[in-house]
């Protein structure tokens, strides 16, 4: 007889879904290979390093109080000092009154969710009374109804659920276009309400939900790299520059092996698909595309979205250490990278990293065209700092990241889509944000997708064994 203590389990990955899949199925004792298609880790939150030594991201990463997988995450490799955790505050431009901001601030010494009434009370600039009686109101049902409200409500778009609920437009266009932005960078218009409610419910159910805390450098090196390096110490591997071109399959139609681009062909015992949902498509063999399961992800499709970063020749006085929500047409949040994080501080120079959405109509656009509309709506948040034709803070240089297909666009009618990380197909599995888990389209979304998808694994571990032992016990045979 033959023993198999343990199986090798192979990803398209290193995402942060792929990272967390391994590194939970090394924690039960198996050793996972993971295939990453490109020479850096982290797929959407991968950054690089210019000339200048400078850093550049993917996008700009916020980390929430309503992470708990995350946190746990940071917890297990012992990196929690690495989160630099900011006031408990939401803070809004008012575009208009150019240069000024509005605040929700959090009490320190209330409880959930009275700190989050407190905080919305507060405001009277964003919302008049009247105006926020109508939204309390209207929120009743999903306060009533809970999960089972949030998740009838995915038929619907913000601004249509808004109205139906008999919320003013002005609540719509004050507060839910700067989070609709921020939470999957389209309008009220296109996004699901789910979405925001499902947002709501985390942020104002717990105390510090909707605390950010930003990394303290770039995501590559603090906060992959030790995944990896855990995943190594248990005797997992990470294989960069290893695209997945094909997946070839036997006869019953279960996964043979992944092929690679240079040609090499990779066997395993079980295999995971953690890219994004759009690759997966693309590279979904030919006789699993009648499958419901896989039939489904035709209405998952990545969002466009651009990360804008702009060094300066001078240190911008309007900002804050925190994240800052532009309420501007064309960018969502944004902060200045050289307050907010540690890797990046810089005491005489801004760094302003920005996400510029909805991107549809820029992500052909050259840099420039996206440099000039970011400066000119600069020019309104810094009205007495920057000017569009730079006469006066001044641009050193700056990276524009696009990525035309991001996080699965959450509008009207998404989550019966989403698939579980069990696929109907034995030994295939898939994670990432997009897969089913009670988190959005977040880092959190991916690490909990993982955390389930090695849940899922360990749970098949008699099965998958019976399987290979079969293929071996045949390839004797034979
Ligand atoms: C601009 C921007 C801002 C964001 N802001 C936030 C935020 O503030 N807070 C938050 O929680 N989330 C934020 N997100 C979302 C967050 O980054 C994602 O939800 C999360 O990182 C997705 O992880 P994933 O593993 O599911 O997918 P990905 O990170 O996309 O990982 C997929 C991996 O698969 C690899 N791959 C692709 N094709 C192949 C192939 N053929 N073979 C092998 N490997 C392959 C890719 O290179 C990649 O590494 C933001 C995203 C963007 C783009």
């Amino acid at each position: 007889m033959i023993l198999i203590q343990f199986f090798f389990f192979f990803f398209g990955i290193s995402g942060l879904g792929g990272l967390s899949t391994a590194k939970y199925l090394a924690d039960a004792g198996h050793k996972p290979i993971l295939l990453e298609a490109r020479d850096v880790l982290g797929g959407k939150v991968a950054a690089w390093k210019d000339d200048d030594g400078d850093w550049y991201e993917t996008g700009l990463h916020i980390f929430f109080g309503a992470y708990p997988n995350m946190q746990n995450l940071f917890g297990e490799l012992g990196i929690n000092d690495r989160l630099q955790w900011k006031e408990h505050s939401m803070i809004f431009a008012m575009p208009n009154k150019p240069g000024e901001f509005s605040r929700f601030d959090f009490p320190e010494a209330l409880p959930a969710p009275l700190n989050g009434i407190l905080a919305i009370l507060k405001n009277n600039e964003m919302l008049t009374w009247p105006e926020k009686v109508k939204f309390a109101i209207g929120l009743l049902p999903a306060m009533l109804g809970g999960q089972s409200y949030v998740e009838a409500q995915d038929g619907l778009s913000v601004k249509d659920w808004m109205r139906k609920q008999g919320v003013p437009d002005r609540v719509t266009d004050e507060v839910f276009i700067a989070m609709s932005k921020a939470l999957n960078f389209i309008n009220p218009d296109e996004l699901s309400m789910q979405c925001i409610l499902i947002a709501l419910n985390r942020f104002l159910q717990e105390k510090h939900g909707s605390k950010m805390a930003f990394l303290d450098g770039n995501p590559p090196e603090r906060l992959c790299m030790p995944i990896v390096e855990h995943i190594e110490s248990k005797g997992g591997q990470v294989r960069l520059n290893s695209r997945i071109k094909k997946i070839e399959l036997n006869e019953d139609g279960s996964v043979k092996c992944f092929i690679l681009n240079n040609g090499s062909t990779i066997k395993g015992d079980a295999f995971v698909f953690a890219t994004p949902v759009d690759i997966f498509k693309l590279l979904l063999p030919e006789e699993w595309k009648e499958i419901p399961y896989f039939q489904k992800l035709e209405k998952l499709v990545g969002v466009p979205v651009i990360n804008v970063h702009i060094w300066f020749d001078r240190k911008l006085k309007n900002t804050s250490d925190n994240l800052l929500f532009s309420r501007s047409p064309l960018l969502s949040v944004y902060a200045d990278m050289s307050v907010t994080c540690k890797e990046y501080y810089n005491p005489n120079q801004s760094m302003l990293e920005l996400v510029f959405a909805p991107a549809e109509e820029w992500i052909n656009r050259s840099d420039s065209e996206i440099i000039d509309a970011t400066m000119k709506e600069l020019a309104k948040l810094f009205p007495d700092e920057i000017s569009a034709d730079q006469s006066k803070a001044k641009i050193l240089k700056y990276h524009i990241v696009k990525t035309p297909r991001s996080v699965y666009k959450t509008v009207p009618g998404c989550e019966p889509c989403r698939p579980l990380q069990r696929s109907p197909i034995e030994g295939f599995y898939l994670a990432g944000d997009y897969t089913k888990q009670k988190y959005l389209a977040s880092m959190e979304g991916a690490v909990l997708s993982g955390k389930l998808c090695a849940q899922a694994i360990v749970q098949d571990y008699e099965l998958l064994l019976g399987r290979s032992q079969k293929k071996l016990a045949e390839a004797s045979v034979v």
